[in-house]
């Protein structure tokens, strides 16, 4: 049997990754995988978590099962910090997953059952992930324009376009925030034309919320979320706690899905329920334990909220140095877009063969599509990019 297996692509990413951590060069530059660095390129557990989990360490007495679509409070709070009071509670079912990957999986299932012959818009570019889960569940999908090469900002006016031909039903993929790969993000003008186009076709907004806190601050990064949820009757959410607490290890994420009324949120939420049933059974628990604890408890949410606010400032304040360092070099504001973009990404534009160009004169590795992790960088290595760039004739 085994040996009617094929071989599966591999994926890029993980690719680069292992590429890194063979070339001998000492002096490399890892700005591949999307997880958060420090200045000293680690990735460190946030005080909070470590908090949390000696709390939780000296507290919990059992580790029997909780529940299919996991603790109740951890779908309660996690909702809150997305929403805010965007939607009703009545209205909003709540499933944790095993991270951000397992909401979104689940959501396009959920999609599925609901309607099985569900079109998925995903836009062009978007996560390779989603694309290939799509693929993988045999769920019909078609890309809209996104990104616009000469800008590197986002192309409003050709989405728009693109998405004129939605329908009731069909299920429109957003980044909430700090879009990966590009780090081109709507304006709130353009999120209240994406909600008018919802509202008059009939078609259901997937938000994938994988950097709340990342790019402008935590309410700032989930107003269109909260715009689309105040004004639509449906919508669906795949947040990820892997970033924004540091917990990438602990797959911690959840399913959100608003409801038109109390009635179909239930039954939805059964369905979540039934869906973890047949995937896996109980998702994991440790990390939304410590999520739920850290956004219940005042003290513990100030210092979480504290340092993902240093994360987020860092990030800005190295997105603002390359930007100097590449108007200096190139006389120019070309690169000025690099300031301009929000969370752990920017898409520079490069070509592939400039890409590979840059890893060979300078070590610096990024994702083939020039997307690079902004956390990657630090003081030293801003320079030493700025000079790929402009060497490689980016
Ligand atoms: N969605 C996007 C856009 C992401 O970039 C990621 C992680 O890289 C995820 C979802 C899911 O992350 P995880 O499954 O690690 O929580």
């Amino acid at each position: 049997m085994l040996s009617n297996l094929t071989p599966q692509p591999a994926d890029k990413i993980i690719e680069l990754m292992k590429l890194f951590r063979e070339d001998p060069r000492t002096a490399k530059v890892d700005l591949g995988v999307g997880v958060y660095k420090d200045a000293t390129g680690h990735t460190p557990v946030m005080r909070a978590v470590k908090a949390a989990e000696k709390q939780l360490w000296e507290q919990e007495t059992t580790k029997t099962y909780v529940a299919l679509a996991g603790d109740p409070a951890f779908a309660d709070a996690m909702r809150q910090l997305i929403l805010g009071d965007a939607a009703p509670a009545a209205r909003v079912a709540g499933a944790a997953t095993p991270g951000g990957t397992g909401a979104v999986h689940m959501a396009f299932e959920l999609a599925k059952m609901a309607k099985p012959d569900v079109r998925v818009r995903v836009s062009s570019p978007t996560w390779p992930n989603h694309l290939s889960i799509l693929r993988h569940r045999g769920i019909a999908f078609a890309e809209y324009r996104y990104f616009h090469e000469a800008t590197r900002g986002v192309d409003f006016d050709a989405m728009m376009a693109d998405l004129a031909d939605v329908g009731p039903g069909d299920l429109v993929l957003l980044h909430g925030c700090c879009h990966n790969p590009t780090g081109a993000n709507l304006t709130e003008a353009q999120w209240g034309a994406v909600a008018d186009l919802l509202e008059r076709t009939g078609a259901v907004p997937m938000i994938d919320m994988a950097y709340q806190g990342f790019g402008d601050g935590l309410d700032a990064d989930a107003y269109g979320t909260r715009l689309l949820a105040a004004r639509l009757p449906e919508v669906l959410i795949a947040a990820s706690c892997s970033k924004n607490f540091g917990v990438y290890r602990e797959r911690t994420g959840l399913l959100l899905a608003i409801a038109a009324d109390q009635a179909t949120r239930d039954i939805a939420q059964g369905s979540m329920a039934h869906l973890n049933r047949q995937n896996f059974s109980f998702p994991p628990d440790h990390g939304a334990r410590l999520v739920t604890m850290i956004l219940n408890d005042p003290a513990l949410r100030a210092d979480w909220q504290a340092e993902l606010e240093e994360v987020r400032l860092g990030m800005l304040g190295l997105r603002q140095s390359l930007a100097d360092e590449l108007r200096q070099r190139t006389n120019s504001d070309r690169f000025d877009f690099v300031a301009r973009h929000r969370g752990m990404f920017s898409r520079l534009g490069a070509t592939p063969e400039q890409v590979m160009a840059m890893r060979a004169s300078h070590g610096i590795y990024m994702v083939g599509d020039s997307r690079i992790n902004i956390a990657g960088l630090n003081a030293t290595t801003v320079p030493i990019l700025a000079e790929a760039i402009v060497k490689a004739g980016v």
